[in-house]
């Protein structure tokens, strides 16, 4: 009855989690009520059959030792039976001879001696068992027979009207009845307040978690007294709220930083625009203005593209082409592309390395560029820049582009993968890039499943390492 159909089923277990506890509850207290009672009213009844076996049995063994006393003294036996019948109403006797004679009998005795089947077939001894009969009025008796032999034979049948003992039972029946029912409005009610008051700190958690807005990401729940099934609830939320305040953080510090970058450039436009249009120029003048614009032009569509790159590769569902690519000739493309700028500044450009790599051609030869580009420079004229390509004992490919440069401070060098990072400084040379190379670098290698690492040492150069997974099946 609590529960509801359909696919919200088949998910799980929706509807009230209070309700369905209610429902547990009252099954299992009517299951544990009812048979507890049955259990009692078994035992009573078979105490109360065994106690009137014996009352029976008793009788018997009574009139017996009478006939033994008094063998030819019918006028002894039918007192003691008289007696019998005035202290225990509803206990009823009679004794035959062997000639199926009435000796002796009860004063009032009643049909159930004179129904034909009731009593044939009365065993030999005392017959400890007695057994139910039901009179034709409905009536139930507990009747028991014994057979033996003094100076004759005597048949003594004994017989109990039960109708006491049945209200007895039938008001125990109807008293388990009520408790079960009891015990179920009990259950019912109870268990749901319970269940509701129990289930409360679940809506409190509810609650604050609705409160909650970008402004309210520093706030913890995981401190406060949690039920012991919230606790990890409430501690993964908190973990949850950690990374939205990181990502928060970093978009924000990164969209401030974008503005700062885009005003540098905007500015200096602006200023050399303000400085030509202050005057009547020759076309000389203008032609000049405008080819040194270009070069802050260039600046910013580069750092529009890095940034619309970052943007792409960053999509949660950005997917690549990968193919098996000869590492080889992957890296002589970008050495190729290179070579001439490695030429300009004197720098000898070298590659080596074989092996196969699992990636997307575009991306991987973006990532290489850019490391030898930061490599040329920072590397002064006459030294070297080597990209060296290997394949791990367990078939991860390595490349790696090192140079023997300027090197990076180890402060700066957890911070170099940053967006806009640039390092200060006297080291920095002027004209450099945006501080967005690396940061590409990194999602790129992201996409792909494998990391970059930077190891560098100040006026002794950098090595930067790209480690591709092995792909399934290769390892
Ligand atoms: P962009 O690559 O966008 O043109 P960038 O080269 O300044 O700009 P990154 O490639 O991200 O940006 O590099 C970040 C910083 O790390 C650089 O400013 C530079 O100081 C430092 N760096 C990177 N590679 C090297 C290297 N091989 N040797 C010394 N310093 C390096
Ligand atoms: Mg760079």
């Amino acid at each position: 009855m609590f529960w509801k159909n359909g696919t919200e089923a088949a998910i799980g277990r929706p509807g009230s989690i209070a309700a369905r506890l209610t429902f547990w509850y009252a099954l299992l207290s009517i299951a544990l009520i009812a048979s507890v009672g049955s259990v009692l009213y078994w035992v009573l009844a078979d105490r109360l059959q065994q106690e009137n076996d014996r009352l029976l049995a008793g009788k018997i063994a009574e009139v017996r030792a009478v006939l033994k006393l008094h063998p030819n003294d019918y006028a002894a036996l039918r007192e003691e039976v008289q007696h019998e019948a005035d202290t225990l109403p509803g206990i009823y006797i009679r004794v035959l001879n062997a000639q199926e004679d009435i000796v002796a009998d009860s004063p009032t005795p009643s049909a159930i001696f004179d129904s034909g089947e009731t009593f044939a077939n009365a065993p030999h001894a005392i017959d400890e068992h007695g057994r139910d009969w039901f009179s034709s009025d409905g009536k139930k008796y507990r009747l028991m027979s014994g057979k033996f032999q003094e100076d004759a034979l005597f048949t003594v049948h004994t017989a109990m009207s039960l109708s006491k003992e049945a209200q007895l039972l039938a008001a125990y029946r109807g008293s388990v009845l009520l408790s079960v029912v009891i015990a179920l409005a009990i259950a019912i009610a109870g268990g749901y307040l319970i269940a509701r008051r129990e289930m409360q700190p679940a809506s409190r958690l509810a609650a604050i978690v609705d409160e909650l807005g970008a402004g309210q990401l520093h706030r913890r729940v995981g401190d406060e007294a949690w039920p012991l099934e919230l606790r990890p609830l409430a501690t993964n939320f908190d973990r949850l709220l950690s990374r939205l305040e990181n990502s928060f953080a970093r978009i924000s510090r990164f969209s401030a930083d974008i503005a700062h970058e885009l005003r540098t450039p905007l500015h200096i436009l602006r200023g050399e625009a303000e400085i030509a249009l202050s005057r009547d120029r020759s076309n000389e003048d203008y032609r000049a203005c405008i080819e040194s614009s270009m070069d802050e032009y260039d600046r910013l569509s580069h750092m529009v593209d890095a940034l619309l790159f970052l943007a792409r590769t960053e999509q949660p569902a950005a997917q690549i082409d990968k193919k098996w690519l000869g590492v080889e000739q992957e890296i002589g493309a970008v050495c190729a592309f290179y070579q001439a700028m490695a030429d300009e500044q004197g720098i000898t450009l070298i590659a080596h390395g074989t092996g196969k790599v699992l990636a997307d051609s575009g991306l991987l030869r973006r990532a290489l560029g850019n490391l030898v580009a930061n490599a040329l420079r920072h590397t002064p004229s006459g030294e070297r820049v080597v990209i060296e390509a290997k394949t791990l004992r367990n078939n991860a490919a390595e490349i790696t582009v090192s140079d023997t440069g300027c090197g990076i401070a180890p402060e700066d060098l957890p911070r170099v993968l940053e967006r806009f990072y640039r390092v200060d400084g006297a080291r920095a040379r002027q004209g450099q890039g945006s501080g967005l190379g690396l940061a590409i670098v990194q999602s790129i290698m992201h996409l792909h499943g494998g990391t970059v690492s930077i190891q560098s040492e100040l006026d002794r150069g950098t090595d930067v390492t790209l480690t591709f997974p092995a792909a399934a099946g290769t390892a």
